[in-house]
């Protein structure tokens, strides 16, 4: 760099934009380590006051994309597609997606990761299926998507090196929640994963990163810039976060509930949206010719259980017992269970994805520090959903735990976590919007 870096520091602070070599310039060295963190810290503040343009949002994209090793699908017969949430509670569409796009005649190359705060993650999740490795080196990862369509594994150290330091420094510096950096931090690992085409399912709610539709938007719009800039086909849906998605939130029983989805059967919620987030890969990947053929197909392969069968050859490429695909029980098993009774008759009114991410947590299922162990028996099940009718006394949900005394000592707080009305109940929307730029 030929410029100081407090020379481009100033630029941004003073409101400037910062041209390609600089952006480069400054990942590289932070890369490297020649350009120390309180510079980068200082950056990353100046850019969240002043923003960054599109232009800029794509090339700290691209920088970062390329500050490690790049993985490559070029002159594969099939089309290769990714799909990446924000994160929820319940959200173990992922599981389901990948499979099933697969079996549509798609490369799904899935890079995952794990639950931080009251957010899961789907490492974790397949990681309660015993024997399941997302641990694999790039080229095995390779041959289980050539041979399979579908392979999901975790981060690689190599894999887009700049965002893991900057996210960590990001993390301390109050500096986590702009736009532009959230942009270049998904999209950077997105895109060095290798997929064409990407689909975002952009949460929006209380128990979500994004918290109102404007802050989802920005972010969907961001991400879609990001892509058009750098050549990747690309759509994004804005989904309710408020509540949780299915009926179960922790880590074996999502994988138990992804199952019995790919079985034909599961929530409505859960089936519709990874119809829905499937249908959108397909049609801008162009395996399909619209969208109601799409959702139509693909409705087909969850019911007659060729989206299952993927997901099969899948667990067993990667080193997992299949056999939990016939006998669910097989997956890690609490050691206590303990029903939640509903307090009064009438509709659920609305079930508070935050403060159940909560409880889960509490019960084992999450983690606070990225060190942390999981239970990955722990979690909820049988969760009421708003709109169903229940009776005084009925179980709202049950509490899954190591013992009796954890699942007791979080009752009263998963209880408070559903409203019961009287009144007349609203449907809920899943899908808020489909953003396009
Ligand atoms: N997820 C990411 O990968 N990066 C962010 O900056 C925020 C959420």
């Amino acid at each position: 760099m030929n410029e100081p870096p407090q020379w481009i520091i100033e630029k941004k602070r003073d409101g400037g934009t910062l041209a390609e070599d600089e952006i480069r310039a400054f990942i590289d060295g932070f890369t490297r380590g020649a350009i120390p963190d309180y510079q980068m810290s200082a950056l990353a503040m100046a850019i969240f006051f002043r923003g960054m343009t599109p232009d800029e949002t794509a090339v700290l994209t691209d920088a970062m994309m390329r500050s490690g090793d790049l993985v490559t699908f070029e002159n594969w017969a099939r089309p290769t597609a990714d799909k990446h949430s924000t994160g929820g509670i319940g959200d173990k569409l992922s599981l389901m997606i990948g499979p099933l796009a697969a079996s549509a005649g798609l490369a799904v190359p899935m890079i995952a990761g794990r639950g931080l705060g009251i957010t899961g993650g789907t490492l974790d999740k397949l990681e309660s299926i015993p024997g399941y490795s997302t641990r694999l080196p790039i080229e095995t990862f390779k041959r289980v998507v050539d041979e399979v369509g579908c392979s999901i594994i975790g981060q690689t150290e190599r894999l887009a090196p700049a965002d893991r330091k900057l996210y960590a420094l990001r993390d301390v510096t109050g500096t986590v929640p702009s736009i532009p950096l959230i942009t270049a931090s998904i999209m950077s690992k997105k895109l060095a994963e290798g997929a064409d085409t990407l689909v975002f399912d952009v949460k929006c709610g209380r128990a979500a990163f994004m918290r109102t539709p404007d802050d989802a938007r920005r972010l969907a719009q961001g991400l879609l810039r990001v892509g058009r800039a750098l050549s990747r086909k690309t759509g994004a849906l804005i989904t309710d976060m408020e509540q949780p998605l299915g009926r179960t939130a922790g880590n074996a029983v999502e994988v138990a509930e992804a199952i019995e989805t790919l079985k034909g059967g599961g929530p409505t919620d859960t089936r519709l949206l990874t119809v829905e987030l499937a249908a959108l890969m397909c049609e801008l990947a162009g395996v399909t010719a619209d969208r109601v053929t799409a959702r139509r197909e693909l409705a087909a392969r969850l019911d007659d259980g060729r989206a299952l069968e993927v997901f099969r050859r899948m667990v067993a490429a990667q080193g997992g017992d299949e056999r939990v695909l016939d006998d669910p029980s097989r997956l890690p098993q609490p050691g206590a269970i303990r029903d939640v009774s509903a307090p009064a008759s009438g509709t659920v009114a609305f079930v508070d994805a935050q403060q159940l991410g909560r409880v889960v947590l509490q019960l084992g299922g999450g983690r606070t520090a990225t060190t942390d162990a999981i239970d990955p028996a722990a979690g909820i099940d049988r969760l009421v959903q708003a709109g169903e009718r229940v009776t005084q006394g009925q179980p709202l949900m049950r509490l899954l735990a190591k013992d009796a005394e954890r699942a007791e000592s979080l009752a009263a707080a998963a209880a408070a976590a559903v409203r019961v009305t009287q009144e007349p109940v609203p449907e809920r929307r899943l899908i808020l919007e489909e953003v396009r730029v």
